[in-house]
This record gives structure tokens, sequence and C-alpha cells, in this order.
């Protein structure tokens, strides 16, 4: 069979890691990009800097392409959805759709019998005062949210400010007692196909992923139901692809499904170190149709996530043989801006 040229709608590390697990395994990749910078143009076969909602642009890169992933869950549907007319867009853009939205994705979540945090949809202050009983909450943008953005922590209703913008949507959450964060990676080649990865371990830091962790210290019920979970997600969906669901554990043992994000994931990133099939190559192989092989752990690992300054003293650091380092190439430091990371595996 010949191969085909994948096509990845985003440039970020997630994007770039996706094109250097398909090189390993002979897969031409094509990035496009709507950032002329992004690290993705050092990874790919082939860069193609345009606005996502631009003609010429999408008709450029769908030529050059077989079929098309994506790196990112907030690319307007509507741009998934004409491409796929054209060439296979996996995951399926409806998906896309219906996970870009927290209210419709708690709602799957829960029709499927899968707890969640008890949440509520707010369009007003009026929403809010009628729910007081989901306080302390957290108010959160039903669209676009990421590391934190886009969210409010309410002890009472006098912590709502003018910074909240009404004209959005929201849901308010019940804040839960963290004991821990947890997170499932599982790819589904096709129907009751899939290689899971062991639950990962998450710590995060002004709710940013900082350390990742396998094994995960939890009791073998939250990794059997946690793993059965994830398993019941896509296969709801007719995934084919990586995904990756996040979960929280209260100080009770119980477990929630916090989100699903239906592509590779951050907390997956040691897998290209602790195991014999990444995440990313997971990825690759299951859209392009290539051959399931079957993915062990070889070590135990940890995974650092260097934000912002921290990736300066790494760039001249000498590593040690069981660190692995990863410079995303990104031109400018940020604060609170993922730079690289560092999975440090216990041989
Ligand atoms: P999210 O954007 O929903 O993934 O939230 C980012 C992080 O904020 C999570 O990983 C948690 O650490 C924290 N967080 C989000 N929702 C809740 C909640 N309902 N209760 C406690 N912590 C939360």
């Amino acid at each position: 069979m010949n191969k085909p040229t994948l096509g990845i709608i985003g440039g970020g590390q997630l994007g770039s890691l996706l094109a250097d697990a398909a090189k390993k395994i002979d897969i031409q990749t094509v990035i496009l990009s709507d950032d002329p910078d992004a690290p993705g143009k050092h990874f790919a076969t082939k860069f193609i800097f345009g606005q996502y909602d631009d003609d010429t642009t999408i008709k450029n890169f769908i030529n050059e392409v077989d079929l098309v992933t994506y790196e990112f869950e907030n690319i307007p549907f509507k741009i998934l959805k004409k491409i796929n007319k054209k060439k296979k867009v996996l995951p399926n853009p409806e998906i896309n759709k219906l996970i870009q939205h927290r209210e419709t994705e708690k709602n799957f979540l829960n029709e499927n019998n899968i707890t969640t945090t008890k949440y509520v949809t707010v369009r007003n202050q009026k929403d809010l005062s009628e729910n007081v009983n989901l306080l302390p909450g957290l108010l959160k943008t039903t669209t676009l949210g990421y590391d934190g953005k886009g969210q409010y922590k309410l002890n009472t209703l006098d912590d709502v400010t003018d910074e909240i913008d009404f004209t959005k949507e929201y849901i308010l959450e019940k804040f839960i007692h963290l004991k821990k964060e947890i997170s499932v990676v599982i790819t589904r080649y096709n129907q009751n196909n899939y290689e899971i990865y062991d639950p990962i371990e998450n710590v995060h830091e002004e709710q940013i992923l900082k350390y990742s962790t396998i094994p995960s210290d939890i009791p073998d019920n939250i990794r059997t139901q946690s793993i059965e979970w994830a398993k019941q997600v896509v296969e709801k969906l007719d995934y084919i692809g990586t995904l990756c669901v996040e979960f929280f554990i209260d100080e009770d043992d119980n477990l929630y499904a916090n989100e699903i994000a239906p592509r590779v994931h951050n907390s997956g990133h040691l897998t290209m170190n602790s195991h014999n099939i990444s995440q990313f190559e997971n990825h690759v192989r299951a859209v392009c149709g290539l051959e399931k092989i079957e993915t062990k752990k070889i070590f135990n690992a940890k995974m650092i996530n260097l934000i912002g300054d921290d990736i300066t003293p790494y760039r001249n650091k000498t590593f040690n043989d069981n660190e692995f380092f990863y410079d995303y190439l990104k031109t400018e430091i940020k604060n609170k801006r993922k730079m690289g990371h560092i999975t440090i595996i216990k041989k």
C-alpha cells in the first residue's frame, strides 16, 4: 500500500510532535498554520502558512494531502466540514463540534452514564443567583477556554465582578476538592480495536499541566473505571485516532470525567519515551489506516512541562541518558507558554 500524505491543521507543539512521529514511519506531512513562525515548520515535510478561513489557502492545502487531521479542537466546524468534503478529516468533524462546547460535551458524558461534576448553563446573573447550591464553583466559558483561560472561581455571588462578560455563554460547575487528577489516553483504530495507555497522574499549577507520571498512584477500581469510561467514549463517538479523557478524583475517591480532548494530549507526551509506540505514532497509524502494533510500557516515567522561562537553563544543559529534552522551538518565550518538556524515565 502506498503511504498517504497526512495534512495536519495547526503547527504548535502537538502538530510538530505528530509530524515528527510520522517522519519516523515514513509518512510525509503537510502542516497548515495561521502563524508564519509556528514550530511545525521545523518538523513537517511541508509547511503552509495561511488563514484557516481563506479559500485559496485551504485549496492549496487540500491539493497537497491525502487526508487531514488536526492538533487542536478549536478549529471552526464549518472549515473542517468543508475540507472533509474533499479529503477525509479524522477524527470526524462532528465529534469536534460536540466536544468544542463544554455543555454538549458534558451532556454527552452524562447521557452515557459517565459521572461529571454537577453543572448548569449560565447566560446571565439571574442564572447564577438561582444556582447558589453549586457554589463554591467555577464559571467556565462554554467555548475556547483552555489552561484555565475564561474561568472564574466563585465562592459566593459577591465574587461576580464586571470582568465577567455575560455576552458569552458559561457553565457553572461545582468546585471539587481534588485529591488527584488523572488522564487516560486511548487510540482507537476501529470498532473495539484500540491501544490504551495506563492512567497518567497529572499535577497542574495555575491550571496549567506541570507534571505527568506513570504509573499513577490510584486504587484499582478507579483505574478500571477510568479505562472503561475512556473505551466507552471512543466507541460511542466511533472515534478514529488518539483521544484523551481527563478525570478528577475527589477526597472520597469518587471519579469524575472533566474533559475530553479529541486529539493527542500534553499528558501523553511521556509515551514517547515510556512506551514502544507513542500516542503520536498511534494517532498517525490509526488515521492513516496503518497496522496497529501492540503498545507496551517499557519504562515508568515523569514528564515536566517547561513553561515560559523554565526552558532557558535546559537549552544549554547536558542530559543523562534517562532524560529526554524536547524544545518546541517557539520563537518567543512568553509567560505561561508551553516552551518544551523533559521526560525522565526510570530504568
Ligand atoms: P479545565 O479547563 O476544565 O480542564 O480546568 C483546568 C484545571 O482547573 C483542571 O485540570 C483542574 O485542576 C481545575 N479545575 C477545573 N474544574 C474544576 C472543578 N470543578 N473543581 C476543582 N478544580 C477544577
